[in-house]
């Protein structure tokens, strides 16, 4: 009778030795990004490398979105925490600090990609954070995250890292290119640009176009406009001739729509997706389409 017994402790044993191999052996790494855009820029550089988790959801406001306990516990184990920064993450950026002080190591790549000051409205001198409608930023952004998930992100193969980031950060050159191609096919004097928030300071900067008023002048979309910021837009609406307002897909339309039956003028309300993915069916799936579907629907809307 005791061999039997022996035998499934033996196997008992074996069970536990396997068991504890398990979990000496690599973990899966977990990166947590903020963002839905540098989600996917994440997930485009580690592939299958590491678990990527992203806080912010499809078509939500990047200014105002929360996070649950259960998310910011999340980032408090987490391996690397890649946030936007520069103050865009309103909602959720003290949690990033509780990670920091945890030692967590985070990275705010807004701070990291030679970010531009507000020139107008209430946030002049301030740092503008949306720095993705600048593709040459987002490339330079690809390579400073690249080294920091070889040196934070263990167990991750840094050659096919590597790898992967340099064909994505090609595919975001290119991008680049066929973006300043199509804008410069805009006539100089239609180059003008009233968005939602300031949100494509970078954008403009990047392909020679004019920024003339924002329906809120301000670096979030927190702010409200005042009726004195609605009389001036208007009066920059006039003198620019601009033919279309860009309003966020994210964002009610109502505002925009209001302004245009107020100036009394022609303006058309245009939906981009200038600072949220679409889901995964929609328009704006990954940045290089989001990219993509606003420079068409900008070049539409500036000559209607
Ligand atoms: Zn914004």
């Amino acid at each position: 009778m005791r061999a039997p017994k022996l035998l499934a402790a033996l196997v008992a044993a074996a069970v536990l030795l396997m068991g504890g191999a398990a979990c000496t052996s690599p973990k899966r790494t977990h990166i947590l990004v903020t963002t839905n855009i540098l989600g996917n820029v994440v997930a485009e550089i580690v592939g299958d490398q590491a678990e990527v988790s992203v806080l912010m959801k499809p078509n939500a406001d990047p200014h105002s979105f929360a996070i649950s306990a259960r998310e910011a516990h999340a980032m408090q184990t987490a391996d690397l925490v890649v946030y936007n920064g520069l103050g865009l993450e309103e909602g959720v950026l003290h949690h990033v600090e509780a990670a920091e002080s945890e030692g967590v190591p985070t990275v705010e790549v807004g701070a990291r990609i030679d970010p531009m000051e507000y020139r107008d409205g209430d946030a002049a001198g301030l740092p503008d954070p949306h720095f993705w409608t600048d593709p040459g930023r987002v490339v330079t952004a690809v390579r400073m995250l690249t080294d920091e998930i070889i040196t934070h992100v263990d167990g991750v193969d840094a050659d096919a890292v590597r790898q992967r980031a340099e064909a994505y950060a090609k595919e975001v050159r290119d991008l680049d290119g066929r973006l300043a191609e199509r804008f410069a096919g805009i006539p100089a004097q239609r180059r003008v640009l009233v968005t939602n928030h300031h949100v494509f300071g970078y954008l403009a900067a990047r392909y020679d176009l004019t920024v003339v008023g924002a329906i809120i002048p301000s670096g979030t979309t927190l702010a409200s406009p005042s009726a004195s910021d609605l009389a001036s837009l208007v009066t920059a609406i006039e003198t620019h001739r601009v033919p279309a307002i860009f309003a966020d897909t994210a964002q009610p339309a109502r505002l925009a729509e209001v302004l245009a039956a107020e100036a009394g003028i022609t303006v058309r309300v245009v939906g981009l997706y200038s600072e949220s993915l679409s889901d995964a069916d929609g328009d704006a799936a990954s940045y290089l389409d989001m990219m993509r579907f606003n420079t068409e629907a900008i070049i539409g809307g500036l000559s209607g």
